[in-house]
């Protein structure tokens, strides 16, 4: 059962739903528009809930009623009639996060790096449709032809996590750390900061990243990205994701008292002088809601109910939860971990709901379950419906392009670079 049918049979009081059987918000049972059409742009319900949407956030326009009324059987009918029509001149990519009901017409299904690759080598088709959030279209956009058009069905599916450091905030942050340790490299030739930003994360960030010295890093590659970086400087500014480079750094073995946090909505990011010049990474104060989410209590429990499971968590999750796991790793790494167990292994996961539904029904030779007991998706994937799928999808059949996604090429350009040192770390 997918996780948007379950959260229906839920709403709807139905009590044939197997465990888990309660959703973080009741409002998840409504169609996204509900939320598109609120006054002041907010991640909508899911996990990134309570978390606040800034100002600038972009926003969807108002699906057509046709779109908003439609049957499910009917918007499925519209979509493979639309996606038959287009042929290789479309490619539609769903991240693993996304809900079933849109994956199941994705022609990749992947992360965030792997579905940003897949745009590069369908070199043919002129859309690129991101069933995805924001800043990954804004990759697939600078790593795809500019004859291609990256699409994203619902504006208003950003990411949280990437929205917690701006452009604005970091250059301050790197203004005040430059006033600290001027620009100058030591007598080995490391600069004092090396920036690294997490791949979520908006395009002008990598682009900043670019123009400073700096790399982007994934889940999969941070810890090759960090001995990089640490190379060539003296310590790292490492955005947006604290968890992830809390706990990279620490498996590295830098001191937590080496690891100072950067809250930018404090003076000298709420840390002094002398912490700054100890520090060997400098975190920034952001952090994926759906990750936070995971507990020790919740891997207790597990391991008491399934004597010998194997917890697998993400480290966009807590310190304490990572220690506490057997493994850490990427979506990816997850992934390949269940695939190659023996037959009737038990999985306790840590990462999105979606993601470990279809994982339970993909290897049914293993029993697989979520961490989190309550059904919580990730708000912003959520955004994306199979009504504006139909629609983007349509337009194109129409030659209307809607929700291009594109990155100006003063942006896109150092962004690239940053991107290209990445490519050039071996893990
Ligand atoms: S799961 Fe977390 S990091 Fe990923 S898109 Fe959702 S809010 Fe952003």
């Amino acid at each position: 059962m997918s996780v948007t049918t379950a959260i229906e049979l839920i709403s709807r009081g139905t009590t044939a739903v197997p465990a888990p059987t309660s959703t973080c918000s009741p409002a998840l049972a409504r169609d996204p528009w509900a939320f598109d059409a609120l006054p002041m742009p907010e991640y909508g319900p899911g996990a990134s809930m309570g978390d606040t949407a800034p100002p600038a956030t972009p926003r969807q326009g108002e699906l057509p009623e046709e779109y908003r009324t439609a049957s499910a059987p009917d918007l499925d009918r519209r979509i493979r009639a639309a996606k038959e029509t287009l042929g290789e001149s479309v490619v539609i990519l769903g991240h693993f996060y996304q809900r079933d009901e849109v994956v199941q017409y994705a022609d990749f299904v992947g992360d965030s790096y792997q579905l940003a690759r897949a745009a590069t080598e369908r070199a043919e088709a002129e859309a690129i449709v991101f069933c995805g959030v924001h800043f990954m279209a804004e990759t697939a956009d600078m790593l795809s032809t500019p004859q291609q058009a990256v699409i994203l069905p619902n504006l208003a599916a950003g990411c949280s996590m990437a929205d917690m450091a701006d452009i604005d905030s970091v250059s301050e942050c790197w203004e005040q750390l430059t006033e600290l340790f001027g620009s100058e490299p030591d007598a080995d030739g490391r600069q004092p900061v090396i920036p690294v930003t997490y791949m979520n994360s908006s395009a002008a960030l990598k682009g900043f990243c670019g123009e400073h010295g700096g790399i982007v890093c994934t889940s999969s590659n941070a810890a090759a990205v960090l001995e990089w970086a640490f190379e060539r400087g003296q310590r790292v500014l490492f955005f947006p994701d604290q968890h992830l480079g809390r706990n990279t750094a620490k498996a590295m073995g830098v001191p937590l008292e080496h690891m100072p946090m950067w809250n930018p909505r404090k003076p000298w990011g709420g840390t002094d002088e002398q912490t700054l010049r100890d520090s060997r990474v400098i975190l920034w104060h952001g952090f994926c809601s759906v990750h936070k989410r995971f507990t020790v209590a919740q891997i207790d429990k597990a391991r008491a109910e399934f004597p010998g499971v194997r917890v697998i968590v993400h480290p966009e999750c807590p310190m304490p939860v990572v220690d506490a796991a057997d493994e850490a790793g990427s979506t990816d790494y997850i992934r390949k971990a269940i695939d190659a167990a023996e037959p009737g292994s038990t999985f306790a996961i840590g990462t999105e709901i979606n993601m470990v539904n279809r994982l339970a029904a993909q290897y049914p030779q293993h029993t697989i379950f979520c961490l989190d007991p309550v059904i919580c998706p990730c708000s912003t994937m959520y955004r994306i419906h199979p009504g504006y799928l139909a629609w983007v999808l349509e337009g194109l059949v129409e030659g209307r392009v809607m929700n291009r996604i594109t990155v100006a090429d003063n942006v896109a350009e150092p962004a690239r670079v940053a991107l290209n040192r990445m490519l050039a770390v071996r893990p």
